[in-house]
């Protein structure tokens, strides 16, 4: 009740700023020409919500599959980076570079984590995040289907989704698009303990946000690696918050996805969120590690996935915000 009196407040205050070229209201012709169109829900003439569409995802991998392997500081990644840009900002998402340079294995690299940012009434903040570069490898060709490029793919869909909705959310949303998640060297600690070779993107960011004085606005970072498996299933990362892990798996069962969200413990090692619950923050991984054979192989490729498993995975997430708003986010206004 209280709620929906706020939102009509909300929404009366915003009335002018609907009508001053709002880009999330007003978004730019989209730039790809070639998509199939076929799959899309018919426009009304009322707005609508968009709902997570997995044609559209799988649209997002198959381009990052054809640019090819996309390791930090290539022409690939470049072009990958300018597509998830563009994309973020069709949606009328607010795009920012976080540019630096990472000392690796071989030599310096320059990197950029993507942000893509829809402003909230306070300044809690929710990051939703994935790795968007493959692994570098010498001899082998490797396009990483799932690893990155279906958990970009879904990140892409739910920043359309969240950028579609008319209400300003309570909280600031960031999707973060990191670089240099994997190991230059073969093995995650093959090449250094005191300086890991791993993880540059994220633990930049975290840095960034220390420097920022904003690291005590974040109130969660979910983090999503390889969801697009066919055959997708979903254990239990052991390194994650327990409680925001459990509304995510419990809104994945409520939604009908039981067999996808399971309670066997993913051990991974590390991933993106460590560096953020290494700072106090609030952190989950959706990752298929052991049960992906194809992981960190030639055949990581586009007839792995799934339009479906990404729907799973997007819907899962978009479903369980306002659970997580509402535990992180009370009723204060700013
Ligand atoms: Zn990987």
């Amino acid at each position: 009740m209280t709620r929906r009196k706020a939102v009509g407040l909300a929404f009366v205050l915003l009335m002018p700023l609907l009508f001053a070229a709002c880009p999330r209201n007003n978004p730019p012709p989209r730039p790809r020409a070639a998509i199939s169109t076929s799959s899309r829900p018919a426009p009304t003439a009322a707005p609508i919500v968009a709902a997570f569409n997995g044609e559209r995802a799988m649209d997002h991998v198959r381009k990052q599959v054809d640019f090819g392997p996309r390791p930090p500081d290539t022409p690939q990644l470049a072009k990958t980076r300018a597509y998830i840009a563009n994309e973020l900002r069709s949606y009328g998402l607010t795009v920012s570079f976080d540019e630096f340079s990472a000392t690796t294995p071989q030599g310096e690299k320059k990197m950029a984590n993507i942000v893509g940012e829809i402003a909230g009434e306070t300044k809690t903040l929710i990051l939703i995040a994935s790795h968007y570069e493959t692994k570098y490898y010498k001899d082998m060709h490797f396009v990483g289907a799932n690893d990155p490029a279906a958990s970009v793919a879904t990140l892409l869909e739910i920043g359309r989704v969240l950028g579609s909705r008319k209400e300003k959310p309570r909280v600031t949303y960031r999707l973060v698009f990191f670089d240099g998640e994997e190991a230059f060297c073969e093995g995650w600690d093959d090449c250094g303990a005191e300086n890991p070779d791993n993880t540059y993107g994220s633990r930049h960011y975290v840095s960034q946000l220390h420097a920022r004085k904003e690291l005590g606005n974040i109130a969660a970072l979910i983090l999503l690696d390889m969801v697009g498996y066919k055959n997708l299933e979903l254990g239990r990362d052991t390194l994650s918050t327990r409680w925001l892990q459990d509304i995510i798996w419990q809104t994945g069962r409520e939604l009908g996805h039981g067999k996808i969200f399971v309670d066997r413990e993913e051990g991974i090692g590390g991933d993106d969120h460590e560096p953020f619950l290494s700072a106090g923050v609030a952190a989950v991984d959706l990752i298929q590690l052991s049960s992906y054979p194809h992981w960190h192989k030639a055949d990581d490729t586009f007839d792995k996935i799934s339009a479906q498993s990404m729907k799973i995975a997007g819907e899962t997430v978009l479903a369980s915000l306002p659970k997580i708003v509402a535990r992180v986010a009370p009723k204060e206004k700013e």
